[in-house]
């Protein structure tokens, strides 16, 4: 059964890992795909061709999440090219990691930017569309560690637990107009990056996960399908977390 036929979906961040990877689920299940990236032009390129064997509508833009213009100007175009958007899904996102004794305020407002001012640029520029649609699903990536924190990442927990109150007012502010808004906190998911690590660190990772495994960027796909899909309709407000049971 598809899940998203006929439905408009705008991914931040798809040129690579998880982002890449709700790409392809939505698109298997029916739906036409927008997508932006920050410099990939050639997997941006290759995306496109990968996923239009679906024969919906699949388009790749260049468009820096961080900067509120470009967000707005990404939406109208997205609008006027596909018609309406549905789905978004706040997907782009950096790591800085250093301890803040270390940290430096580019490190700092750098994160926070591409991380959580994206997530107001874009939740904002499609209230229209979805407001007009009188229906819309947001779903923003945020991480464990905005749950639980990280040693050395504390510009990026600051930036994934910001996301997590704002997932949770803007649920509170659209809901009366069928707009749900949700996060994903993924635990450890093994993408290209994770691939370059000593194995033994990783399958130490690994080994501390009730589920023994690291997680797929499919299994983050496949949450983020149920939240975009009408299987989650009456759920807004909620964080829904992928991390194999790392945390309970
Ligand atoms: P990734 O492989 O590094 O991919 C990041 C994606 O974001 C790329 O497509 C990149 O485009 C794009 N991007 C970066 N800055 C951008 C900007 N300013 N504007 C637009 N696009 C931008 O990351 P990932 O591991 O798949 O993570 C995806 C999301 O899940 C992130 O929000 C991350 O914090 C979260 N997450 C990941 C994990 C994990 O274990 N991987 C765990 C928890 C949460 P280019 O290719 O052009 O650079």
């Amino acid at each position: 059964m598809k899940l998203l036929e006929g439905k408009v979906a705008l991914i931040t961040g798809a040129s690579r890992g998880i982002g890449k990877g709700i790409a392809e689920v939505f698109a298997q299940h029916g739906a036409s795909v927008a997508f932006t990236y920050a410099s990939s032009d050639e997997k941006a390129r290759a995306l496109e061709s990968e996923l239009s064997t679906h024969g919906t509508k699949i388009k790749g833009y260049k468009s820096d999440a961080a900067d509120f213009n470009a967000a707005q100007q990404l939406v109208d175009e997205v609008v006027a090219e596909f018609g309406t958007i549905d789905i978004l899904v706040n997907n782009a996102g950096i790591t800085r990691d250093t301890l803040l004794m270390r940290m430096s305020e580019e490190q700092w407002d750098e994160v926070i930017r591409v991380n959580l001012k994206s997530v107001f640029n874009l939740s904002k520029a499609v209230i229209k569309p979805m407001l007009k649609a009188k229906s819309g699903s947001i779903i923003n990536m945020s991480s464990v560690v905005g749950v639980q924190g990280n040693a050395g990442q504390a510009n990026y927990a600051a930036s994934k637990a910001g996301i997590l109150g704002f997932t949770k007012s803007m649920a509170a502010e659209l809901g009366s107009r069928n707009i749900r808004c949700n996060a994903i906190a993924p635990g450890f998911i093994e993408t290209e990056m994770t691939a370059a690590l000593d194995e033994k660190v990783v399958q130490q990772w690994r080994d501390t996960i009730p589920l023994k495994r690291g997680g797929s960027t499919e299994d983050v796909a496949q949450a983020t399908l149920f939240l975009a899909s009408q299987m989650s309709a009456y759920i807004t407000g909620q964080t829904l977390h992928v991390c194999g049971g790392m945390l309970m």
